[in-house]
């Protein structure tokens, strides 16, 4: 789970971290009306789960409430496209109004879960500011590393070691640059994070440390024991799809080709596209019904695969082991009552009950369904069907 910027800088500064003032709002009015609360200079933020706003244009530093308004207006009308956005870029609901800082240098802070070493790891970098997996790829000596013991977390030296590697001397700056590396662990640890960044963490030309962009992401499979997590999640900002799949304990995940894939099993999943892919085809998505799936949830499954109207033909693969073939036939046939399939379905069933479920798809006669003898079989139906509707 991600959150925004603003909520990211709330419990950051809940945990001792210094943030400009700001506030977040939701129209160019409201820009406006929190820029008089601010006054001076202001930077507008666009308040969305992608990276790179900077240079997309969607940071902008204002001077008064005309170029807040304008800057506003500008990034509540037209969509971000940053390299992390994709080419369709991203619909911006939300801003912040910030005061701005006057910069002397940017610095680079976080804590993310070093896998290979199985513990959290704080990164700081006097290169901050700009993409830090180009300093990590072109300069990774730039990048100081201290790795966390699971329950001790950052100890003194540690800490004192990444204030020194930053470069600062000056007594007031290494103690706030001292309390924002603690505050930027502790709500690591606090709140099951898998990443906290400060990117830039900054010295102001006064001479203060501040911290003036946040990013924070967290274990989905502890979100159930914070109840703040939950009440900052933010659906209007997940893929709709993927959205309902996981209501219906689906996994859902969009791709960008034309060909919607039911399987059951993330590695079924995997062998299923490759086979596709070699038989010339691009899959659209592929929706993972599990295990243990229900007659409900697979008729919801076919419901989700076939509202995407990328969808030029689709692919059942189910190798039924706990998952039962009848089931899967069943909820076919009902899934085709209910909505009409309007393109070619191709289905491999195989395993537990698979003879069942062939009389009943049999006798259920319908006709874009195609049953297929084996997976090469199946995908090369289903792009053979695909390309010759296109
Ligand atoms: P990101 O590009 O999405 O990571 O957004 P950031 O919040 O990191 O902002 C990008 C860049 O805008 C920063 O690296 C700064 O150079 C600049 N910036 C952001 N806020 C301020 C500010 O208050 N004052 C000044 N002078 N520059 C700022
Ligand atoms: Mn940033």
């Amino acid at each position: 789970m991600k959150v925004h910027e603003y909520q990211a800088r709330a419990l950051l500064a809940e945990a001792g971290v210094p943030v400009p003032k700001s506030r977040v709002v939701g129209t160019v009015d409201e820009a406006a009306a929190a820029y008089k609360d601010i006054g001076g200079k202001a930077v507008v933020k666009a308040q969305v789960f992608a990276g790179g706003r900077g240079k997309a244009g969607f940071v902008k530093l204002c001077d008064n409430a005309d170029q807040i308004r304008d800057a506003a207006r500008f990034m509540l009308t037209n969509r971000m496209v940053s390299p992390q956005t994709g080419a369709q870029g991203i619909a911006v609901k939300k801003l912040l109004i910030a005061a701005a800082v006057d910069i002397d240098s940017e610095y680079y802070a976080a804590v993310v879960m070093d896998r290979g070493k199985r513990c959290p790891v704080v990164m700081v970098s006097r290169e901050g500011g700009v993409e830090i997996e180009v300093v990590a790829k072109e300069r990774p000596d730039a990048i100081v590393k201290k790795w966390l013991h699971p329950h001790l977390g950052l100890i003194d030296f540690q800490l004192s070691q990444l204030v020194t590697a930053l470069g600062f001397t000056d007594k007031a700056q290494v103690a706030a640059a001292s309390k924002i590396i603690r505050g930027l662990v502790k709500v690591f640890y606090d709140f099951d994070c898998s990443l906290t960044e400060i990117n830039p963490l900054v010295r102001t030309k006064s001479g203060e440390v501040l911290a003036i962009d946040a990013k924070m992401n967290f274990d989905d499979n502890a979100v159930f024991r914070h109840k703040r997590l939950q009440e900052m999640f933010d659906p209007s900002e997940e893929n709709p799809m993927e959205l309902r799949a996981k209501q219906h304990d689906l996994s859902y995940i969009a791709l960008d080709g034309n060909i919607g894939c039911l399987v059951n099993g993330a590695g079924l999943a995997m062998a299923t596209m490759d086979l596709i892919k070699l038989h010339g085809g691009e899959p659209a998505n592929f929706l993972d019904v599990g295990g243990s799936v229900t007659a409900e949830g697979a008729v919801e499954a076919f419901r989700i695969i076939l509202s995407d109207t990328k969808v030029k033909g689709v692919l059942v693969n189910i190798f039924g082991g706990i998952a039962k073939c009848d089931l899967i036939a069943e909820a076919l046939i009902a899934a085709a009552k209910e909505i009409g399939f309007k393109v070619p379905v191709v289905v491999r069933l195989e395993g537990t009950n698979v003879e069942r479920a062939r009389e009943l798809l049999e006798a259920a006669k319908i006709p874009q369904l195609l049953p297929a003898e084996d997976l090469t079989d199946a995908a090369k139906k289903v792009c053979k069907q695909v390309a010759s509707r296109e």
